[in-house]
């Protein structure tokens, strides 16, 4: 690889296209003919006007948003959307559904009752996330303002594909996308709200992407800061106060580079490939054993444990001298895990295997 550049498999922040940074760079210093780095722009400007009204019709295309959904450039991370999404949703009956798949989903129901009633419909907690509970619609709440669900399990290797999302009859759907976006194709329209931070899939840290359909907007709980309001920002185009000006400018490149790539159906197939060659070499493996059950599996995290903690270890240190860093598990889940989103290529994945098959050998 050019400039010695690592395969780096970590959670997040994570790879970014080459091309994409190398395009950034030639731009760093002066951006087009404005005579300034995008950094230094007024984010009033018509350059930047033109950067983030580009950025959002490029993801709006990619993602195909009908036009009754907002785009938001938002700061704050997934993190903060864990609060967002009950002050401005619970605002009917004060409740809520959650599906309890992993600590992200954890934070956003802790989050969420502090608002209000939060009730959870299905948990895979007994089996330290490593499946996707049953979603029987019968169980939902006829009354809930809103039905949440995290629809990749950045930590536990987990996701809920478009073709397993409930029929919540007429509940807004919310779903937290911060590891999956633009990775595999999801139907907005089958949503009320979607999130992403932008640091697994979409580029630097420090943007969050929330897509809401227009009619949830405007009915937040009166004591929501103004900064949490998700009319606020509709109506002010992202514009309200100074957004994370560069960051979006860098996932705009992103967009654009997965427009070239053929757009999100043509990242699924490759996603799936790549997937594919990991899961496979662990099912065949009698060493690696994957954690996650079949059908539940992430196209973008790749959890995977070893006998014992002292192989885990000499593994991940071993893997590290070869240039595969960050492959070291969450601390709940321990062994391995390896991100695999858009930016990291094939190649990487198949190198990253043959390796696996040599320390296989190797530690028999
Ligand atoms: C990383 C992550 C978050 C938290 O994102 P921050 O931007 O660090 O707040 C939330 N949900 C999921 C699924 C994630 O992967």
């Amino acid at each position: 690889m050019e400039l010695n550049r690592v395969y780096n498999f970590s959670a997040g922040p994570s790879m970014l296209p080459v091309e994409v940074l190398e395009k950034a760079q030639k731009e760093f210093v002066v951006y087009k003919d404005s005579g300034m780095s995008v950094m230094e722009m007024s984010h009033r400007s018509k350059d930047y006007e033109e950067i983030i009204f580009g950025a959002e019709k490029t993801l709006r295309e990619l993602m195909n948003v009908p036009d009754n959904y907002s785009i938001l450039f938002l700061q704050g991370g997934g993190s903060t959307q864990f609060a967002m999404v009950p002050l401005n949703l619970m605002n009917k009956n004060k409740k809520a559904d959650y599906v309890k798949t992993g600590q992200w989903a954890k934070k956003a129901i802790e989050e969420a009752q502090k608002y209000g009633t939060v009730n959870i419909v299905a948990s895979s907690e007994d089996k330290m996330y490593s499946y996707i509970p049953k979603l029987d619609p019968a169980t939902f709440s006829k009354d809930a303002d809103y039905f949440y669900m995290t629809l990749n399990n950045t930590i536990y290797g987990t996701h809920i594909p478009d073709s397993k999302i409930p029929d919540t009859n007429g509940i807004p759907v919310v779903g937290d996308m911060s590891s999956n976006i633009l990775a595999e194709k999801y139907d907005i329209s089958k949503f009320g709200l979607i999130f992403a931070g932008a640091q697994k899939n979409l580029g630097p840290a420090g943007l969050t992407i929330a897509i809401v359909r227009n009619d949830l907007m405007g009915n937040a709980m009166d004591i929501t800061p103004t900064m949490l309001k998700y009319d606020i920002h509709a109506k002010n185009q992202s514009l309200y106060n100074t957004p994370p000006t560069y960051s979006i400018y860098f996932a705009g490149l992103v967009f654009d580079w997965v427009k070239k790539m053929g757009g999100v159906e043509a990242m699924e197939k490759i996603n799936k490939e790549k997937a594919a060659i990991l899961y496979d070499f662990l099912d065949n493996s009698k060493l690696f054993k994957g954690t996650v059950v079949k059908e539940d599996r992430s196209l973008m995290n790749v959890p995977f444990v070893l006998p014992t903690e002292e192989l885990n270890q000499k593994f991940i240190a071993e893997a590290k001298a070869k240039g595969f860093v960050n492959l070291k598990g969450h601390r709940t889940v321990g062994g391995m895990r390896a991100s695999i989103y858009n930016a990291m290529p094939v190649e990487g994945v198949k190198a990253l295997v043959e390796f696996m098959g040599k320390f296989e050998v190797e530690n028999k």
